[in-house]
Formats: structure tokens, sequence, C-alpha cells
């Protein structure tokens, strides 16, 4: 007898008629599944406008490999980068081969190809069973990530609202469904294959089905072989209605990520944080930022479903250490629940709230988005330091829509007294100080040298100072080494002197676009007649705004922050140490240089070749712990904070045990820090200092 050509019958022992019902039931949920695609594209069609359709094949590309490897999820969590890139890998490799399978029982048969034998038949089976076998140890890894304690990330506790007056309870139940339907999908897959191996025992099977081989002694061990025809069709039409039943459920629920991150991550801007948003002479007319959920663009609607819950924004977020009621996790959930419940889709599992609704009805007197459905304390709480968008791995970039929120604030006139104060002061003098604006220079005060005026003789470098570097009187200090030693190595540069106006990245951040633009416009005005040819400046927020703000208000420069001069001045060969410093420091990376800029080299190559050593605080780099001046809150009253951040970023540092100096790279921090470890009562522990004093030192 011919031995038999490897291969599996898809319906056994199905008659015509369970056949046909099992065609109805998949398209019933197909239709599901389409409907519930079609409600999320119409709503993302009711936002604003926005244009992400640039270089659309680089940002596929890109957002493939991200997905393809699981990029964005194994950063800073590498429990869970395992775990998903298990059930990713594990899902795809099923996925088409489900797609095989069917393409092949329902098209190919019908031009007598058959795919599914033979060879091929025999390792696309292997293929599958060692790939379920990942994909179920990868949900394992995953149910019992959530189930264990001490992951502060998927803890669903409001920061904002007492236990009473919330129910998450369905994030919850969404989570277990999710994970267990795609569970039970995987165990049922392989009984199926068991029961039919138990069966027929076709000897190919052992090696091009081990798992199933498996099962199928072990149901023969427990006289189940004998009924195994009906056991299959029972476990066949489980596998089935679970399968069929996902289907449904994708558009409804947390599945839905599966399609929307990767949309979302082809859409991102990667500059969102670095370069807001300009508004448009139309959208001022209406009043300056969002005020109402359809004034959201359709990409930010598309963030706010993209969101996993993954909670990493939420403990990355020093707003919420610090204890305020801000964190970025429940501002985009609050926002999703909002626009699901005005403009339509309804999650399946929603969060709900005291009463009903957090909010009052949408249909009576208008809703406002900034102030209620996201309270004001909530928005004004944001450092703006880029933690959130950075640890993000689905791409949402919270920062827009948060200064969008506050644009509308601001409209609305409804801000802290501080930070009206500074506006103000920034608005007639140019400074957030409220000094005169020809006050600048007095910061040359004990130079043995006038640094040149650009506006009046040609340097090479403009030194583009910011207010603290100009106006703070402990900063000032620094700015006269800067000097010096910039003078001492012979590099030509000047300053605008009262021609300078604060750059306006914060005030940009705090929501005053008009006083914003106006800055803008002033600085532009003197810097296109100025004589220089490159800017740099000691400060980060500064740097941030003219390198990639201000082209799109026509002025192109190139800048460079002082930590990267001194770096290509010691590169070239310009600025070499007499002296190497015998000192154990630690270096606080600056949110607007390392993580919004990526500026992480430049200021270590400059303490390595200071002699000092470095120790690395646990968050650094990238993954830097802001201060808690950025976004405007250094004009804010902090008094509400718990803890501050600028006091927790001491405690850390402190966890290195004993060293010298904490160095910084940004006036704010100087101003921040030198107050913080008073106020933390850490006094004598180790002093701060800025790069350029043990520069200056080791010259
Ligand atoms: S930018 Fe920083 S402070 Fe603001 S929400 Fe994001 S993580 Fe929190
Ligand atoms: S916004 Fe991003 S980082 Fe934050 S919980 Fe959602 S998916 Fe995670």
């Amino acid at each position: 007898m011919p031995e038999a050509v490897p291969t599996r019958e898809i319906f056994r022992n199905f008659s015509f008629v369970m056949q046909m019902l099992f065609y109805v039931v998949s398209f019933s949920a197909i239709a599901v599944f389409l409907y519930g695609s079609y409600l999320r594209v119409k709503k993302y069609r009711r936002g604003h406008s926005a244009y992400r359709f640039d270089n659309l094949g680089k940002r596929i590309i890109k957002a493939k490999i991200i997905v393809l490897k699981n990029a964005s999820v194994w950063k800073r969590d590498a429990l869970a980068g395992f775990a998903h890139t298990l059930v990713f890998w594990g899902f795809a490799v099923l996925f088409v081969g489900t797609v095989i399978v069917a393409l092949d029982h329902d098209l190919l048969r019908f031009f007598d190809v058959h795919l599914l034998q033979g060879e091929f038949y025999l390792w696309f089976s292997l293929v599958l069973d060692v790939f379920g076998v990942l994909f179920l140890i990868g949900l394992v890894l995953m149910m019992l990530r959530r189930s264990g304690t001490g992951q502060p990330q998927l803890d669903y506790t409001r920061v904002d609202l007492k236990e009473d007056q919330y129910d998450r309870s369905g994030y919850k139940r969404d989570d277990r469904i999710f994970l267990w339907l795609l569970l039970l999908i995987g165990l049922s897959g392989f009984f199926i294959e068991g029961f039919r191996i138990a069966v027929d025992r076709p000897e190919f099977e052992a090696w091009a089905s081990p798992v199933g081989w498996f099962l199928a002694n072990l149901f023969d061990s427990l006289g189940m072989s004998d009924s195994g025809n009906t056991f299959h069709a029972g476990t066949w039409w489980l596998h089935g209605i679970f399968v069929l039943i996902f289907v449904a459920y994708i558009p409804f629920s947390k599945a839905m990520h599966m399609l929307l991150d990767f949309a979302n991550l082809v859409f991102t801007d990667e500059l969102a944080a670095q370069r807001l948003p300009k508004i448009s002479e139309e959208d001022m007319k209406k009043g300056m930022g969002y005020g109402s959920i359809e004034d959201f663009t359709w990409k930010e609607l598309l963030d706010f479903d993209s969101c996993t819950k993954c909670g990493r924004c939420h403990i990355a977020c020093p707003a919420r250490a610090a204890g305020t009621v801000l964190s970025p996790r429940d501002l985009i959930l609050d926002l999703r629940t909002y626009a699901d419940s005005t403009i339509g889709v309804s999650e399946w599992f929603r969060q709900k709230f005291d009463g009903g609704s957090r909010w009052p009805d949408p249909g009576k007197n208008g809703v406002k988005v900034a102030g209620q459905v996201i309270k004001k304390e909530t928005l004004w709480a944001c450092t703006t330091c880029m933690s959130c968008v950075e640890s993000c791995p689905v791409g949402i970039e919270h920062l827009t829509s948060i200064v969008q929120l506050r644009r509308r604030l601001v409209d609305e006139g409804s801000l802290d007294d501080n930070l009206q104060d500074a506006l103000m002061n920034i608005g007639d003098y140019g400074n957030s100080f409220g000094q005169p604006e020809r006050a600048r220079g007095k910061w040359i005060q004990g130079l043995d040298f006038k640094p040149k005026d650009v506006r009046k003789e040609a340097a090479d470098y403009l030194w583009f100072m910011g207010d603290y570097a100009a106006y703070d009187p402990r900063v000032q200090a620094l700015s006269r080494s800067v000097a010096r030693v910039l003078n001492k190595i012979g590099i030509d540069f000047g300053v605008l002197y009262e021609g300078e106006k604060n750059a306006g990245n914060d005030v940009r951040r705090v929501g005053e676009e008009g006083l914003f633009e106006m800055l803008v416009e002033d600085n532009l005005a003197v810097l296109h007649k100025a004589k220089f040819k490159e800017i740099f400046t000691t400060d980060p927020h500064t740097f941030n705004t003219i390198k990639n703000e201000y082209p799109e208000f026509g002025g192109n420069f190139t800048i460079y922050h002082y930590t990267q001069l001194l770096a290509n001045l010691i590169d070239d060969g310009k600025l070499t140490f007499s002296k190497k410093l015998d000192y154990k420091v630690t270096y606080h990376d600056p949110c607007y240089l390392g993580r919004y800029n990526k500026e992480t080299s430049a200021p270590r190559k400059i303490l390595k070749a200071l002699g000092v050593t470095l120790l690395e605080m646990p968050r650094c780099g990238e993954n830097t712990f802001c201060c808690g001046a950025g976004g405007g809150r250094i004009w804010m009253d902090d008094s509400g904070m718990e803890e501050r951040p600028s006091e927790m970023r001491i405690k850390e540092a402190l966890g290195l045990g004993t060293f010298d100096y904490f160095v910084v790279a940004c006036p704010k921090d100087n101003a921040m820090y030198t107050d913080a470890i008073k106020t933390a009562g850490q006094e004598g522990k180790f002093e701060i200092r800025d790069m350029i004093q043990l520069v200056e030192e080791a010259l």
C-alpha cells in the first residue's frame, strides 16, 4: 500500500450543514469587526485635520521595524518586552498559518492547488507548533506579571480621585479577557491537534506536530482516544468560537491596540514635543487651544485609543511622583472616555465615575475639555519634561494635547498668579525677572574684558544667554566663568545685550502662544541683523526652541548647547586641561538637552577629559528625571506637592554613596538643586556645580 501523503483534513467529520453554520457564524463575527472598525474611522474623521502623510513609505518602514523588533516594549522593562515578543511573534505566525489554511481550503482547492500536503505541510505544522508554544509561554508570563504585586505601572489606581469615586474594574476585566481568550485559542488549537492525532496516529506527526503527539499520548493514557472524534469535534467548535468571539471583540476592547498602535507609530511626529504646533489664523479666531473634543486632531483621537494602559508614562512622570493630581496615563484615558461618550465608539470595558459621569452632560451646556474634563490643576502640574512621550511604547504625544489644553486655559485667564506675573514681566520687559532690558548686560560686571556686542561687531559665535544666565545673581557668576573660559582659549564670541529677549521655550509650553510668537518675532528681528556665524547657549530650554521651533518662523541657525561647543573644542584640541580633577561626581542630564535633544554624550566627554570619576544615577541619559522647573513650573507655586521632583532627585543621587559634586549643565537646574539640597536637609553631603566651574578649575 503506498504511504499516505502527509496532510490534514480541515472539516474532519463535519456535515455540510455544520460547515455552512461555521461560515455563517464566521461572517457574523467579521461583520461585527468591520462595523466596530468603521465606527473608529468615523470617529477619527470627526477630529481636526493633521498632516502626517509626508514620507509615508519611510514612516511605515520605521514603524514596522519598531513593531517587528518589539523595540519600544523592551525599553526599560525587559520582562514586559520578552513576554510581548513571544506573544507578538506567536500570534503573528499562528495568524499567518490560519490565513494559509483558509486560502488552501477555501480558494486554492478550486484551482486544484493543495499547499498543505507533503513536505510543506510537515514544516508548516512544525513551525506552528513551535510558535504556538512560545505564544502560550508569553501569555502565561503576562498573566503572572499582571497578577503579581509590586508593579506600580499596572495598578489602575487614580491619583486624583478617591477609590469610591470611580470604577476601573472594566479595565481589569478587559485585560483578563484579552489574555484568557488568546490563551484559550492557543490551548484549544493544540487540543484539536492532539485528538486528531490520537485517532489517526499518522507517523509523520511525531516530529511535525510534537505538541499534538505529546497530547495524543496523554489522551491515550487517560483513555480518551476511543472517543477522540467526538472530543475533536467539540474542541474544534470551542476553538472556532473562541477565535470568532475574539474577532468581534477586537474593535471594542484592548485588543484593538494590535491594529491601532501600528497606525499610531506610523503617523507619530518625532518632534511632537520638541516643536509644538503653530496655531493657524483660522483656529486663532475660535480661541487659542482646544475648547471641545472635536478640536483635537484625528491623530490625537488615535493617540487616546492607542493607549494600552501599560503605565510606563504613569511611573515616569515627575508630577505624579510629586503627589500632584496629574498622571499622563489617566489624562489620556480620560480624554478617550470623554471622546467615546461624545463623538462615538463605546469601549465595552470603560472606566466609570461616581454618579455615572465625571463631567456634565455634553449635550447641555457644552463641556469645557480644559477645566472640566481635564482639571486645570492637572494641566498646570505638568513640567513638560517629556518623560511620558519618551517612555510611551506606542508613540502617544501627550505633550501636544496638554499644551493645547493649557492654551485654552491661558485664553480664559485661568492660570496661577505667579505664572501670570512672570508672563506679564516677559511681555513688558522681555525677561521673567521683571528687570529692565538694559540690565541684561549687568552680569559682565567683574569681568576684566567686555564681550563683543554682535549687533555692532562681528563674532564667530553668538551666545544667546537666556534669562537666568543674565539676570539670576546665582547664575551670573557662572556666566562670567563661561565668558572667561572662552576668552582664555581664544574663542571669538559676543552677546546681544539688551537686544535679547526670553527665547520663549517655556512661554510656549505654558500655552501663551501669542506671547511666544511675539518673542520669536522680536528675537529674529535682532538675530537677522546681528553679525555672527553660529549660536551657542548655556540654557537647554533656549537651545530647544531655537533649534526646533524657530525654523518654522524663518529662523534657521546652527545652535549648540555650551557642552556641545566645549566637547567640539576638546575634539579639535583647542580645549585642553592643565590638570586632572580628582573628584567623584554625578551628572544630571537636563530634560531639554538629554531627552528632548538626545545630547547625552557631549557632557560626558567633558567629564572624561576633566579626569573626574563619574557615578551615574539610575535615571540618566534620555531617561533622566526632571528637576521640576520646566514648562513654566519654575514660575508657579509648588507648595501643594508631597515632595518636589528636585528633592527626589537629590535623594536619588545620595543613593550613589559618597561623592563630591552633583554636576549640572542648565541654569535652572543650578537654581533648583541649590534650593533642593537645603530643603531636603542634605546640605554638606555634596555640592552643586555647573560643568563650567569644573572646566574653569581644570584650566
Ligand atoms: S511631560 Fe513630564 S510632567 Fe508632563 S505629563 Fe509628561 S511625564 Fe508628566
Ligand atoms: S500613554 Fe503610552 S506609556 Fe502611558 S499607559 Fe498609555 S501606552 Fe502606556
